[in-house]
């Protein structure tokens, strides 16, 4: 079964990195995506700017995401790991969008 998913990552990070390790887990289905049995990317996004903890701007591209046929969103590492209010993201993403979220894209 092919899974829809969308990656979103951070706007700040966008700066300098183009998904260079994102991508490729994609296409090899290594790391966070090797459970899938094949994949279709369907979005890859940022998150729109740095709320500081305010969720609106990533929540609205989730849904956008989700809008068109996304079933589970990665958060991308570059926010994982460098944010600290990434779980009230996670948990606005889930319930305001209803969307399936993984942490990690790599
Ligand atoms: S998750 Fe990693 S590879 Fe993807 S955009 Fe963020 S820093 Fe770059």
């Amino acid at each position: 079964m092919v899974k829809k998913i969308g990656i979103i990552r951070c706007n700040a990070r966008s700066e300098n990195c183009a998904g260079f390790h994102c991508l490729p887990a994609v296409c090899k289905k290594i790391g966070p995506f090797q459970e899938y049995e094949a994949i279709e990317l369907v979005g890859f996004d940022t998150c729109g700017g740095c709320g500081q903890g305010k969720s609106e701007k990533i929540v609205a591209k989730a849904q956008r995401l989700k809008d068109k046929g996304v079933e589970v969103i990665h958060i991308g590492n570059c926010i994982i790991n460098s944010r600290p209010f990434v779980e009230s993201y996670i948990k606005d993403i889930k319930e305001k969008a209803n969307t399936d979220i993984v942490r990690g894209a790599h």
